[in-house]
């Protein structure tokens, strides 16, 4: 028996024997062409275009696959079809006389090595979906056959080096038990779709080729992030009996889909989505849950070549609205360090992102792009429940400037007589100390306070979030933080404003109890955790919660406060 690590992507255990998929290589011939020939190649060119468009829009009519893979294959079309793309294709083979196959080869190697030097998440996961339809598209032309996947049998564990966004549809009907990649990253298309396919699933796993042979029998636990090859009698047991009660528990969970979400002596708790991208829309509806409370806008931003315009964030908003309607939608306006949008806003390096030009900062600096999202979104409120809410606000006065900024975008478009609702309700995201401190006055400024409790932890422990070697100084129950969520709550309900939580400590089942006890009623999690949370709060007596939200805030040290939550767990 061997036990390796990877990052698990999508929970829930599988137990089946390894199947090793290999993609073939693709050979692509660096060959010259006579100019006569050029005509020839880009015809090959379109052709393949159509052909593999075609094959797409036969993927998105099949009904039997989730939303959430024909929302990618959409994206996919969309790559294909982008005229930029097939002029700087055609562009090259006429100017360097090279072959259709290595000038498709080095425009999408280009864009993806461009996307992954941007070193961010988001990245590698539009480049997984160019590298997949260049994969594709070059397969055709060299008439390569795709059916490396014919060898995966029912209930099998899939083992790849890489997987690609297309790849994994293909497998959605194969009915496999989980798959597992050397490569790959928490937040690729990839992974989403393992996750909206609720396939346990685990990336990144080092030397997984070499060390997993065909026909192994593996267990691929997705709660713990571990691949058990060749398990002993133990284990195995162990693992049967651990896969039953998870079947049991996801169908219980299933049920409580369109019940409201309400404490055991009565208290109603809205519990939210936090979404990314605009694909996710179809889980929320699914999960029937009260809206979105946090849509990070960001992730619209990151990988274009150029910024959105108004037009195209407008539609956007208006399409996620319209589908949630009259459920709320809460739009977070962008929300990322300098460095990630560099780029395209011209910002210099700087030495600490994290606390440099990050956020609403980026926004003030440069107001005609905020006014641009500004109005994109009050024009998207004619279509429903339109909120708005600004990351990183560390001071009232930067929210006094908003809506002066707002009043301005209200009076251009009121001028240029395009509809829009003038009321839409305001938030500040709580996630800086100096934000909890004077929540009392950000709170009668604003309509609603949502506290962003993965910034608030980095940010009041001197802690950078996603440095593993700081791991262990990231404590969410540290009394500093549990204290400003208490005032922050307490500032809102002096001021009758509704603070919602959208960090991560809003979907870790051990804090829920503390949190509703701080009054708070408003939940956003992200959707793959939606039923467990609401699953936890129905548990929940809020009476009960309160007397120990209460106790666990007289603790002084942060190894007091778990021994209360743990004392404290239902
Ligand atoms: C947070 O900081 O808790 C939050 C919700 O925002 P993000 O994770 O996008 O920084
Ligand atoms: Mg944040």
């Amino acid at each position: 028996m061997k036990i390796l690590e990877g990052i698990p992507v999508s929970t829930g255990i599988a137990i089946g024997p390894a199947c090793i998929i290999e993609r073939p290589k693709l050979n692509i011939e660096r060959k010259r062409i006579h100019p006569d020939e050029v005509a020839l190649e880009i015809r090959k060119f379109h052709k393949a275009i159509t052909e593999l468009g075609e094959e797409i829009d036969h993927l998105i009519a099949d009904l039997s696959q989730p939303q959430d893979n024909r929302d990618i294959l959409t994206t996919h079309k969309m790559i294909l079809q982008d005229v930029e793309f097939a002029a700087n294709i055609s562009r090259l083979v006429k100017n360097e006389l090279c072959g259709i196959e290595e000038a498709i080869n080095r425009h999408f190697t280009n864009v993806v090595n461009l996307f992954n030097d941007m070193e961010n998440e988001y990245f590698s996961l539009r480049s997984s979906d160019y590298e997949d339809v260049a994969y594709r598209l070059l397969s055709k032309l060299l008439n390569q056959k795709s059916n490396y996947f014919a060898k995966l049998s029912e209930n099998s564990i899939m083992i790849t080096k890489n997987i690609t966004p297309s790849e994994v549809t293909r497998v959605f009907n194969k009915n496999i038990a989980g798959f597992c990649t050397e490569g790959g990253s928490k937040n690729s298309h990839s992974s989403i779709i393992a996750r909206s396919m609720n396939l346990p699933t685990l990336v990144d796993i080092q030397d997984l080729l070499q060390m997993v042979n065909d026909k192994d029998l593996l267990i691929i636990d997705g709660n713990l992030g571990k691949l058990i090859i060749n398990p002993d009698k133990k284990t195995q047991d162990h693992y049967q009996k651990l896969l039953a009660e998870e079947k049991t528990q996801l169908n219980y969970l299933q049920t409580l889909i369109g019940k409201k979400c309400v404490t055991t002596d009565g208290k109603v708790i809205k519990l939210m989505c936090n979404i990314e991208i605009p694909e996710e829309i179809s889980n929320v509806v699914k999960l029937k849950s009260d809206g979105v409370g946090l849509f990070r806008t960001e992730f619209l931003f990151m990988d274009k070549n150029r910024l959105p315009s108004e037009d195209q964030q407008f539609e956007i908003y208006r399409d996620i609205v319209k589908q949630l309607s009259p459920d709320p939608v809460v739009f977070r306006t962008i929300d990322v360090g300098g460095d990630k949008l560099s780029g395209l806003l011209n910002i210099e390096h700087e030495l600490n992102p994290n606390l440099g030009t990050r956020g609403i900062r980026i926004s003030l600096k440069h107001i005609p792009i905020f006014k641009v999202q500004l109005r994109a979104i009050l024009r998207a409120s004619v279509f429903g429940n339109v909120k708005v809410m600004f990351p990183m606000i560390s001071t009232v006065g930067e929210i006094l400037r908003i809506k002066e900024i707002l009043k301005e975008c209200r009076e251009e478009l009121k001028t240029e007589k395009i509809p829009f609702k003038s009321d839409i309700k305001i938030g500040a995201m709580i996630e800086i100390p100096s934000a909890a401190i004077t929540s009392d006055n950000l709170a009668q400024e604003c309509d609603f306070l949502s506290i962003g409790t993965n910034d608030l932890v980095q940010y009041t422990l001197a802690v950078d979030r996603d440095n593993e070697l700081v791991d262990e100084y990231y404590i969410p129950h540290h009394p500093s933080v549990l204290r400003l969520l208490k005032l922050t709550a307490d500032n809102g309900y002096k001021y009758n404003v509704p603070v919602a939580i959208c960090g991560e400590m809003a979907s870790e089942e051990k804090y829920i109890p503390f949190l509703l006890g701080l009054g708070i009623n408003e939940f956003s999690v992200s959707p793959g955790r939606l039923l467990m949370v609401k699953n936890t709060i129905m548990k929940c007596n809020y009476q009960k919660a309160v007397a120990k939200t209460n106790q666990i805030l007289k603790e002084n040290t942060y190894i007091d406060v778990m021994k209360r939550i743990e004392e404290f767990r239902l």
